[in-house]
């Protein structure tokens, strides 16, 4: 049956509208949720939160109860209503996207004092929660709209902001909020209508946390470094496999880039959430990924996330992050509720435990180790101990279309024992250096480094020093994997190869950028900077003009060069008779032969495959 409110809609896709057929919908379309494993039946206190559509300030998701989400605009002209009734809340426009929609983010202070100065002032702890960086994923913006509501106008929940300030940006990424249909995400249980995941240029905000090409996340980034939150959440709905949990959440783990933030996640904050969720009748659960295929059956894995995801980033800069993700298959109301105790939850922790939280955040901001992992890779024996899992019987079938074993949840609650893989073995380390040194040349390397906050300077007058480089001789395109293909978010990946370093006299000249790793940034400095790190500038594709070799040598010159360097060098004859003897490609080849010598002068280009960035190692 088709209910009335999935009316056939067009989608408004931005600033243009596509339909590619004229014929209606099939029915199996709208009614996909039926093609969902089954819903489990829920009820809990948290219901208790709603507000009946009568009252004048039930939010627009309420009045649907919580089945529908509002559009943009409705979202905004709810919030000016609020913001004018409530002096604790102002609204600031903290950017414009591709297609000129305000980044709005509403600021919660008890005093009514809205500046980054008097909230630092203030003494109270600050929360920063942004919702729709995916914006099919758009809970955490309906349970915003009622905490703000429940904190200033209808004063139940007045208590919140005596302890902590709270920063609110109740969609980031706008554009996609607004490709809206009914389309949005097969894997989820409402609401009726949501957007899409990436922007008006189909970028993943949240794989932009390094590189910075979006408004969206650049917005972000000068929002911490602005108002300096304690704690950061990022709310989003899971894909993947059924479960019991309705909503899971977590850190980046302890064996990450900052490990005292992690064990405060884990051992302070985790278990504080876990309760108030469990006392409202939620199921919350860690972040759950499957080890392998589409169910648990193999264990699960527990994530070390790269900067370039928004935890991961938090991770690296040392600002405590939490990834929020609701679970898809969930009810809508139900995922609402949830994000709404998580949020009120959080904000009454942050008072009690504003010291803890200092307290690591200092630890990790201060900690210069000699070496850092640049990546983690997945342990291939589970963690020792088995992890209890809240999960639902699963079972096996031949798909006739994919001609393939197919998992099908039964609905059924099964209480597990699950092997952990932990992704926390480092795939390098490497040595922090003293400084990196970025040519004026590639000022553009310098200058989102800079947005992040990093310090970098300009040298003042040229330096001559003993720098170490990197040949990159065997890097390439990366091959496509399945998450990262070889053209990914506007970027030629490149992959690295094993990077040879070169020690070198180099003077540096006058306006070349230097960067210091002794910063409290200085961990994501060598994230950025390093080629064999995954979300350096290199391997997103911001050097590839290192990769061609642009002067050449004809045979005519070569030869007789040849000739006169085999008379004049010692032992050059001797080497290469023997790479003659040894390599039947080179010597079948004259341009092989004519290049082995070529490359031997100091006409060859002596910068071709050098990475151009320098590392001033500690003893400089
Ligand atoms: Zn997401």
């Amino acid at each position: 049956m088709r209910p009335v409110y999935l009316v056939p809609v067009l989608a408004l896709i931005g600033l243009i509208n596509l339909q590619l057929c004229e014929a209606a919908d099939p029915d199996i379309y709208l009614d996909y949720e039926s093609l969902l494993p089954p819903a489990q039946e829920w009820s809990g206190k948290s219901e208790s939160l709603l507000m009946s559509p009568g009252d004048e300030w039930a939010t627009p998701a309420e009045l649907t109860g919580l089945s529908a989400t509002p559009s943009y605009e409705e979202t905004v002209a709810w919030l000016r209503k609020l913001v004018t009734a409530a002096p604790q809340l102002e609204m600031v426009s903290i950017g414009k996207s591709l297609q000129g929609r305000d980044f709005w983010m509403v600021i919660a202070n008890a005093d009514g004092q809205f500046t980054p100065a008097a909230l630092s002032g203030s003494g109270k702890p600050l929360l920063l929660v942004h919702a729709g960086i995916h914006s099919g994923e758009i809970d955490g913006k309906d349970a915003g709209l009622m905490l703000l509501r429940d904190m200033t106008v209808a004063a139940k929940r007045a208590d919140l902001l005596h302890g902590s300030n709270l920063l609110f940006i109740p969609i980031l990424n706008v554009d996609g909020h607004e490709r809206s249909s009914p389309y949005g995400r097969i894997n989820q249980r409402g609401p009726v209508e949501m957007g899409w995941r990436t922007n008006a240029r189909n970028l993943n905000l949240n794989r932009d946390f390094t590189k910075l090409d979006t408004e969206g996340v650049r917005a972000v980034v000068r929002v911490l470094n602005e108002w300096q939150p304690d704690l950061y959440l990022d709310l989003h709905v899971t894909d993947g496999a059924d479960y019991q949990y309705d909503i899971t959440f977590g850190g980046n783990g302890r064996s990450g880039w900052s490990p005292a933030i992690g064990a405060w996640i884990e051992d302070v904050y985790r278990p504080a959430i876990d309760r108030a969720l469990t006392a409202h009748g939620h199921e919350p659960g860690p972040l759950i990924f499957t080890a392998n295929g589409e169910d648990m059956r193999d264990g699960f894995l527990s994530w070390t996330g790269n900067p370039r995801f928004s935890n991961g980033y938090g991770d690296a800069i040392h600002l405590p992050t939490v990834l929020v993700e609701n679970h898809s298959l969930k009810p809508y109301k139900r995922r609402v509720l949830g994000t709404y105790v998580l949020l009120a939850e959080t904000l009454a922790l942050l008072a009690r435990e504003q010291g803890s939280l200092e307290a690591a955040t200092a630890t990790d901001r201060t900690s210069r180790p000699v070496s850092i992992p640049l990546a983690f890779e997945r342990n291939k024996k589970p963690a020792a101990e088995a992890v209890a899992f809240k999960g639902v019987r699963s079972e096996r079938y031949a798909g006739q279309v994919s001609g393939a074993e197919t998992v099908r949840w039964t609905g059924e609650p099964v209480n597990q024992e699950l092997r952990q893989f932990k992704v926390d073995v480092p795939t390098t380390v490497v040595e922090v250096p003293k400084a990196y040194i970025i040519p004026a040349a590639w000022s553009n390397i310098a200058e989102r480094m800079a947005l992040h906050g990093i310090e970098v300077q300009r040298l003042s007058e040229a330096q001559a020093l003993k720098a170490e480089f990197y040949r990159l001789h065997g890097a390439g395109v990366a091959q496509s994997s399945l998450w990262t293909p070889s053209i990914f978010e506007g970027h030629v990946r490149i992959d690295p190869g094993t990077p040879e370093k070169q020690v070198m006299e180099a003077t540096f000249p006058t306006g070349s950028f230097r960067v210091d790793t002794d910063q409290p940034l200085g961990k994501l400095v060598v994230l950025m900077l390093e080629p064999e790190a995954p979300d350096s500038f290199l391997q997103w594709g911001f050097f590839l003009e290192i990769f061609n070799r642009t002067e050449y040598a004809e045979a005519y010159v070569l030869e007789p060069l040849a000739q006169a360097m085999l008379e004049e060098i010692p032992g050059l004859r001797q080497r290469f008779e023997q790479k003659l003897a040894g390599d039947e490609a080179f010597a079948a080849s004259s341009y092989l032969r004519l290049m082995w010598f070529y490359e031997q002068t100091p006409f060859y280009d002596q910068r071709f495959l050098l990475y151009p960035v320098a590392r001033i190692p500690r003893a400089e």
